[in-house]
């Protein structure tokens, strides 16, 4: 059996993860490391609570004793790391705590996985070999497009918001810990994702919520920003085949092909409503554009085909049978 860290489960796409993960392999446990900020919710880990291959723990990925024990006891063979401030309007209003999880959190979990794992630089210890350390990350920091080109693995970094700044240096120190200690490392960059259990501060179950209570669905500015739309799942599989497959030290980005402005998705969000929950005026009606959000990147695009052509990831899900699926779960759940 061997042991992983996986940081921040009890979040978006961490929580969709480890059941996806516990489900396919059975010779890992998994030790989710969560403090359960306003973002987690163990609600979305009760599929896995009584797993015995599963084991949450409630703490900070910046309490540099604390990830020292965690290593001495279940000496790690692989951390998966999603725990981060993930919201740009948070990041807007307070960056300082955006600097300090993404960023100097990194750096602490990296630096603790190079003292249990390595002897000396580019020497791992024998019971350690194979040990990597795979850093989640998005497209956000690549900066934003204009109408055309795509976001490949050599594009430059030119990170706009606080939280993409703090996920460019995250991928940063990530990279020279590779680079200067010849630590195993994967980075992925991912676009936006959707599906389940997402927090309802993000946009698609804001527009979601907004519409089956009567309320305005707010949509910023003239809602012409375009992002590029994976279904959650599609994600784990690409961390998967990465965390597994991918070659020490390299970058791979997801995508889904899926670009879609922001008010496309409310148009297709309040179709589908307009079929499941039917009304007698279209939920479109309660589109309201409110004042932008400041320095909204225009444009994101993935160009998956390094992930595609050398690992075999593929999207399974389209865009437009995943928000079928992802429109039910949250009307069901604001039913509740
Ligand atoms: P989320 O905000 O839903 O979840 C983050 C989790 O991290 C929460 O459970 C929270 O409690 C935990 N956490 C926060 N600070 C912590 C700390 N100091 N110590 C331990 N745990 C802490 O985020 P998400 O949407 O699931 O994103 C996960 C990762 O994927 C992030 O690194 C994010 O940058 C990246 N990412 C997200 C998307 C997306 O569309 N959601 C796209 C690309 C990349």
């Amino acid at each position: 059996m061997k042991n992983i860290l996986v940081t921040g489960c009890a979040g978006f796409i961490g929580s969709n993860f480890v059941p996806y993960f516990l489900e396919k392999y059975d010779n890992y446990k998994i030790i989710n490391l969560d403090l359960l900020t306003y973002a987690g919710n163990l609600e979305n880990l009760r599929e896995c609570e009584n797993n015995p291959r599963y084991k949450f723990i409630k703490g900070d990925i910046c309490d540099r004793n604390l990830i020292d024990e965690l290593f001495g006891e279940f000496k790690f063979s692989g951390v998966i790391h999603f725990a981060a401030e993930s919201h740009v309007d948070n990041s807007i209003k307070n960056p300082s705590v955006f600097v300090k999880t993404n960023v100097l959190g990194t750096h602490t979990l990296i630096d603790a996985a190079k003292k249990c794992w390595l002897d000396e630089p580019f020497k791992y210890k024998d019971e350690f070999r194979g040990a990597r350390f795979h850093h989640i990350s998005t497209d956000e920091v690549y900066g934003s497009l204009g109408e055309s080109g795509y976001f490949s693995e050599t594009t430059p970094y030119a990170p706009n918001s606080p939280y993409s700044a703090s996920k460019a240096g995250s991928d940063m120190i990530v990279r020279s810990y590779h680079h200067t200690f010849g630590l195993d490392t994967i980075i992925t960059n991912c676009s936006n994702n959707y599906g389940f259990k997402q927090h309802d501060e993000k946009l698609i179950p804001t527009i979601i919520r907004n519409a089956l209570n009567g309320n305005k669905i707010p949509i910023y500015g003239d809602g012409k920003n375009i992002r590029d739309w994976l279904f959650v799942l599609d994600h784990c599989k690409g961390i998967d085949l990465a965390f597994h497959k991918g070659k020490g030290g390299e970058t791979y980005n997801i995508g889904g092909r899926n670009e879609r402005t922001n008010l496309q998705i409310a148009h297709k969000i309040c179709e589908i409503l307009d079929e499941i929950c039917p009304k007698s005026v279209s939920y479109k009606e309660q589109i309201s554009f409110v004042k932008d959000r400041a320095g909204h990147d225009r444009r994101y695009a993935i160009d998956a085909s390094k992930i595609e052509g050398e690992l075999g990831w593929k999207a399974d899900e389209t865009f437009d049978s995943g928000i079928i699926k992802t429109v039910e779960w949250y009307v069901k759940k604001y039913a509740k």
